[in-house]
């Protein structure tokens, strides 16, 4: 029998081993400390991974019976850059019949021009990662001035600190990760040890 859904394990070596899940003493933009970074698209340069983790994600939708009974008329949208491929793995694997993506234009966040009211078909809105799951709450307020709904939403790794449900509507996630964070030097175990610092841009 086929592992239908990859357990969190095995996730997590598949991130661990192309340098997705990284392990030190990172800072982030906030001013936070954390043991643990994610840089998720180092997971999606390998076909074989990418498409191990997406069609994983997808299993968890298809079995949704508001989601496996509209297809293929749904449309699978990433909130950023990094969901481009998720969302592309998983309207492939579900065989849904649209994609769109969002990016940060000026601050905001939006679809590209000419994206029109009525277009959207009901939606599942992926990530590679959700830290606070604002990504997708503002997506959702995307499709819904467009007339559409999210119907679904989730990532390859969801931090425990984010919602589990946005809209009334479970988040899926491959990996449910309890990432510690420092607000300051003073919590921070590594700078107790004094690690070397790296210095993160997300
Ligand atoms: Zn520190």
């Amino acid at each position: 029998m086929v592992e239908l859904i990859p357990s969190h394990d095995s996730v997590m070596q598949i991130l661990k081993r192309t340098g997705a899940f990284r392990e030190g003493h990172f800072v982030h933009p906030n001013g936070k400390h954390s043991p643990h970074y994610f840089q998720m698209p180092l997971a999606f340069r390998y076909y074989d991974t990418a498409r191990v983790l997406a069609v994983g994600l997808s299993r968890k939708f298809r079995v949704e019976k508001d989601i496996s009974s509209r297809l293929p008329k749904i449309s699978v949208i990433s909130p950023s850059s990094g969901g481009i491929p998720v969302a592309f793995g998983v309207r492939d694997a579900l065989n849904a019949e649209q994609i769109y993506w969002a990016e940060q234009e000026t601050g905001a966040r939006r679809f590209r021009q000419y994206v029109n009211q009525g277009e959207v078909n009901p939606c599942i809105i992926v990530d590679d990662i959700i830290r606070s799951g604002n990504a997708i709450e503002e997506t959702v307020r995307l499709v819904g001035a467009l007339g559409s709904a999210m119907i679904g939403s989730g990532a390859i790794v969801r931090f425990t600190s984010a919602p589990t449900e946005i809209d009334g509507v479970p988040v899926k996630a491959l990996v449910e990760f309890d990432a510690p964070m420092y607000d300051s030097e003073n919590d921070c175990p590594q700078c107790k040890e004094k690690v070397p610092t790296e210095q993160v841009r997300f």
